[in-house]
């Protein structure tokens, strides 16, 4: 999207939201596109827009170096309503990939529950043959573990998921 600034031949000016360059001349050339005050179809684009800090002297400069210059549009990031639809199927992929990595790791480990941290020790010092294992973790025995150097690594937990 782009807005432009535009001005009527009746020296209004106002400003409105083209899908790009193309569309705006296309709806220039039917006179689609009118002045909200007078209505007038001559409308045409205007050399600054008021948002852009420092137009006053930019607007001069243009000025200056002659129509051809004016021509350049100002680009303004797209409206929000477009980046989530761009977002969405991206996003399904993820948690989908996610749902996948839990599913794997679940059903190769034994799940220990509260026995995790004990069970990881175990391992770790040689106490009981390495496995792969699963369950919970304190804040506080994942802190104590880590400090042992203890390797473990977090569940992936779905967005949707509570626990
Ligand atoms: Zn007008």
């Amino acid at each position: 999207m782009i807005k432009y600034a535009l001005a009527c031949n009746q020296g209004h000016s106002f400003e409105s939201w083209f899908q790009n360059s193309a569309a705006y001349d296309k709806q220039i050339k039917r006179k689609l596109v009118t002045c909200p005050v007078c209505g007038s179809p001559k409308v045409e684009k205007a050399l600054m827009t008021p948002q852009v800090s420092g137009a006053k002297k930019r607007g001069k400069a243009i000025a200056a170096a002659g129509p051809a210059a004016a021509e350049a549009p100002v680009a303004v990031p797209p409206a929000p309503p477009a980046s989530v639809a761009m977002i969405s199927p991206q996003e399904r992929e993820f948690r989908t990939k996610l749902k996948e990595l839990r599913e794997h790791l679940t059903k190769n480990a034994d799940y220990v529950g509260q026995k995790f941290p004990d069970e990881a020790r175990k391992m770790h010092y040689g106490e009981i043959e390495h496995r792969s294992i699963y369950g919970e973790a304190s804040p506080q025995d994942a802190k104590d573990l880590h400090e042992e150097g203890i390797e473990f690594h977090p569940l992936p937990v779905l967005p949707d998921e509570h626990n």
